[in-house]
């Protein structure tokens, strides 16, 4: 909250109201489904509704003036604003705002001055304390624990979506709240689908079948992939594998702070290109895991930022050959001042499942 009220001057602003739930829940530990957050130098307001009122007093503590609004929100909010002496320019969050509520904005509160800003939480949550980092080394340990009941029960004939359910209900023993996004088991060609979604194709000898999902603990997300062969491995298959890993040990050694993100991904997107696989790895190698499971900073061929302390990354180079299949390995990593730290132990060798 100082950090932010640090970056609220340096931005010209009184006060910023905060509508992305993530960012309302990383300043006050909030992490319900209905809220808003007005946020000035001196005072920090929760807006809330009654379903909430038991959960937002416990999350909460004094970290924010909670008011339980009976009708709605917005109608709570104005006089509070009011209510804030000196306050003139407030901040929205540009990216995290319906235009229908920009309108209230115009028309209620149109005695205040309304000012676009972006990223001013989510830079600040891009550094993770350890608190966080023990959030997400569990959510890691959770993860991993589940992958390794998931590959010892694979077997032919199973169908991705038979896969990802039994992958969740072990996330789910595990000790995972949610599931930070749809788990993706997509075998045979279909694992050339960087983003596919498990579907009805039952798994047959010989296919690749990749695993991409992860666990939340307390809130914070971990971000896994894994490519298997179910049964034994083609020439081809290893070879396009061992280009993939060797791509991931290669990024995960070099990454550090004060490395451009553009720098980290070039690192395994060169060496793919350099095997001739340069077209196959058409996303980045990777993004920021933490209340979300895509969170800045990213690690992409445009990002000229710095990599700094504290961050939580994902490194996972693939290579997509379309109607063949696909390989991706990935890891979460995170960076300290002495050196990176790779959060995810499960081994990156080619596993062949008997
Ligand atoms: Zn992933
Ligand atoms: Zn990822």
């Amino acid at each position: 909250m100082a950090a932010l009220r640090e970056a609220l001057g340096r931005a010209d602003l009184d006060a910023l109201l905060v509508t992305a739930l993530p960012n309302i829940r990383y300043l006050t530990g909030f992490s319900g489904s209905s809220a808003l957050l007005l946020v000035s130098a001196l005072e920090c307001v929760l807006f809330t509704d009654f379903r909430y009122e038991a959960q937002v007093a416990d999350e909460v503590g004094d970290a924010a003036t909670v008011r339980i609004e009976p009708t709605s929100l917005w109608a709570g909010l104005w006089p509070s604003v009011g209510g804030l002496a000196g306050v003139e320019r407030i901040g929205f969050e540009s990216a995290h705002l319906l235009h229908r509520d920009f309108a209230r904005l115009l028309e209620q509160g149109s005695r205040w001055q309304w000012r676009p800003t972006s990223d001013l939480v989510e830079q600040l949550r891009a550094v993770k304390d350890a608190g966080e980092i023990g959030a997400i080394r569990r959510a890691v340990a959770m993860a991993e624990q589940a992958l390794e009941r998931t590959l010892a029960a694979l077997r032919p004939g199973l169908t991705e979506t038979a896969v990802a359910g039994m992958l969740e209900q072990h996330l789910r023993e595990a000790g995972s709240e949610a599931f930070p996004f749809p788990s993706i088991v997509a075998s045979g060609p279909r694992s050339a689908l960087p983003h596919a979604r498990a579907g009805s194709r039952s798994l047959e000898l010989g296919d690749f079948v990749l695993l991409d999902f992860g666990a939340v603990a307390d809130g914070y997300c971990s971000d896994i992939t894994r490519t298997v062969v179910l049964g034994s491995a083609s020439a081809d298959q290893r070879a396009v594998y061992e280009i993939v890993r060797e791509a991931n040990v290669r990024a995960s050694g070099a990454v550090r702070v004060g490395m451009r993100g553009m720098a980290a991904d070039a690192v395994a997107r060169d060496y793919i290109a350099a095997c001739g696989y340069g077209d196959a790895f058409g996303h980045s190698l990777g993004h920021g895991i933490g209340l979300e499971v895509h969170e800045a900073p990213r690690l992409a061929r445009t990002i000229e930022a710095p990599l700094a302390a504290g961050m939580v990354v994902t490194i996972e180079p693939g290579i997509y050959r379309p109607g063949w299949g696909g390989v991706r390995i990935e890891d979460d990593v995170l960076l300290t001042d002495t050196g990176a730290t790779l959060l995810t132990a499960y081994p990156r060798h080619l596993l062949e499942i008997a």
